[in-house]
């Protein structure tokens, strides 16, 4: 008698406990049989308890809430292992050919795996350095799994949207949140010995008083060959949200020096 395979046990196991049904047709449409099993592997393991709304759809990620089996909070972040630009790039070279297809896609997917990775080990790398960041919980395939940054599956405000369209806090607070992202960069450096590479007013969130830094897979070490290219841009992105909503931010040689030590 022919056993019945492992993924078809899962799945079934899946449906049973499943209570949304319409996020798990969402979380069908969108993503691939393998991302699928991703997530229900993370189930599993009791890492994920059941994946509540979209949180973000950006290009390359989403983001969703979900719960842990004792019903925290939790984020998760799920890479597109099939990027729309990338198919289109390369598509007249592969349509017609499932052979090529099959290998373009494998080799794809794991180039993504070891970005969810990174992301996973920079995350830890940074909250070992004592810098506000999601605590990451999991990562398996192309699934984040991290803390949640806020409350009751709405997460916090970004410092963009606390700046535009109005700006809501005042300059003391706008100064507070500086001093902290500026020891954050400085730890980033001196102590994860990582530069951020795309640190700005998006991919700061404010949570309970505090500036709580995220998305940082792209992040690389102080070693790498354009990490003080990466770093430069970064003081400037900080130095031109900061100015612009009021706060006295010094000079880009003072920051420089200060982050690096030199
Ligand atoms: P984008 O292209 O929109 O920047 P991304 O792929 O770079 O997306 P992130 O920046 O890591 O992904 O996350 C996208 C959005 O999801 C964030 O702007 C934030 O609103 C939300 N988000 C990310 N991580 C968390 C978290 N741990 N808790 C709550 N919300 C989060
Ligand atoms: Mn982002």
């Amino acid at each position: 008698k022919e056993p019945i395979p492992k993924e078809l046990v899962q799945r079934r196991r899946f449906l049973k406990r499943q209570k949304d049904k319409d996020l798990f047709e969402t979380v069908e449409e969108v993503f691939d049989m393998s991302t699928q099993m991703a997530v229900y592997e993370l189930m599993r393991r009791g890492v994920i308890g059941e994946l509540l709304g979209t949180i973000s759809a950006g290009k390359e990620a989403r983001v969703f809430c979900a719960k842990d089996p004792e019903g925290n909070d939790i984020a998760v972040k799920i890479y597109l292992t099939s990027t729309a630009e990338f198919r289109k790039s390369i598509r007249k070279y592969i349509i017609g050919d499932p052979r090529f297809e099959q290998i373009a896609n494998r080799g794809l997917r794991r180039l993504i795996y070891a970005w969810a990775r990174k992301e996973f080990r920079n995350l830890k790398r940074m909250m070992q350095a004592g810098i506000r960041v999601p605590k990451p919980i999991a990562v398996y395939k192309n699934v984040l799994v991290m803390e949640f940054i806020g409350e009751g599956c709405r997460r916090a405000p970004l410092l963009v949207e606390l700046a535009k369209p109005k700006n809501q806090l005042d300059v003391e607070e706008w100064t507070k949140i500086f001093n902290t992202v500026y020891d954050y960069m400085v730890k980033m450096y001196q102590k994860a010995k990582l530069v951020h590479a795309d640190l700005n007013e998006y991919n700061i969130m404010y949570w309970k008083e505090e500036p709580v830094i995220i998305d940082v897979s792209q992040a690389v070490p102080i070693s790498h060959p354009y990490a003080d290219e990466f770093l430069r841009h970064d003081i400037q992105q900080i130095r031109r949200f900061f100015s612009s909503v009021g706060v006295e931010v010094p000079s880009f040689a003072e920051m420089y020096a200060k982050i690096t030590g030199l």
